[in-house]
């Protein structure tokens, strides 16, 4: 298996119609990933950052605090954008004992317009997201919709990403938000963009609970 190629890839590669050469090729395939399980043998904790314009950001955020929740972790979820909806996922969060869970208060949107209260609001919420940062109880912060903070010029990047750096070693941390923000790209670890390809909005159909919120 070449060092770019996927294990499925091998697979397809290896002509699986022979067990012999399909066997083989398995493990060629089972040799590097034994050397690369080997290799990841640093333990520390994590910067994601999941951006674009596809659905499926704060999902996956949400998918990977129930696992650090189902191994007993401590977890908070700092929210930026709350619309008028009572979230699915806000209500599953106070339900859990293990999962702190902060929103924008009335949550910043089009229809506020006052930029001086919104900044004010973000700036409330970004000083819970600063005390979990700061937190070592919880393994995993996930700050969910910070691109927008930047994008309206209502938290400064830098002081946000000092926080950031400056976590316990041991805590992961899930930034997502709809722009690609060069500074996050760097210093995360873990970075994938979600890329819009059809959405059921667009054919008309509405946004539905428990599917969009
Ligand atoms: P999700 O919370 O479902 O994982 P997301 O975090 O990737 O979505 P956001 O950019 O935060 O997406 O948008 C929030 C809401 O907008 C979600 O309800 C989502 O279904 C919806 N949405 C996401 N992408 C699109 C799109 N391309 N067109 C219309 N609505 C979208
Ligand atoms: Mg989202």
């Amino acid at each position: 298996m070449s060092s770019s190629s996927t294990p499925s890839e091998s697979i397809k590669q290896s002509g699986s119609d022979d067990n012999g050469s399909h066997k083989e090729a398995m493990q060629a395939v089972q040799k590097e990933m034994r050397d690369k399980v080997k290799a990841a043998n640093d333990k520390r904790g994590v910067l994601i950052y999941l951006f674009g314009n596809g659905k499926g950001k704060s999902s996956s955020a949400f998918g990977t605090l129930m696992r650090s929740v189902g191994h007993g972790q401590q977890t908070a979820v700092v929210q930026f954008i709350k619309g008028n909806w009572k979230t699915g996922e806000e209500v599953y969060f106070n339900q859990e004992t293990l999962i702190k869970h902060d929103a924008m208060k009335s949550g910043f949107t089009w229809d506020t317009q006052d930029k001086n209260a919104d900044k004010l609001m973000a700036q409330e919420t970004w000083a819970q997201a600063e005390k979990h940062l700061s937190d070592p109880a919880l393994n995993l912060v996930v700050i969910d919709e910070l691109t927008y903070m930047f994008d309206y010029d209502y938290l400064s990047l830098t002081e946000c990403l000092k926080a950031i750096q400056s976590r316990p070693a041991h805590q992961s941390v899930i930034i997502t938000g709809r722009s690609r923000i060069e500074p996050i790209v760097e210093i995360a670890d873990t970075v994938s963009e979600v890329v819009e390809h059809k959405h059921a909005f667009n054919e008309g159909v509405k946004a539905q609970p428990g599917i969009e919120f």
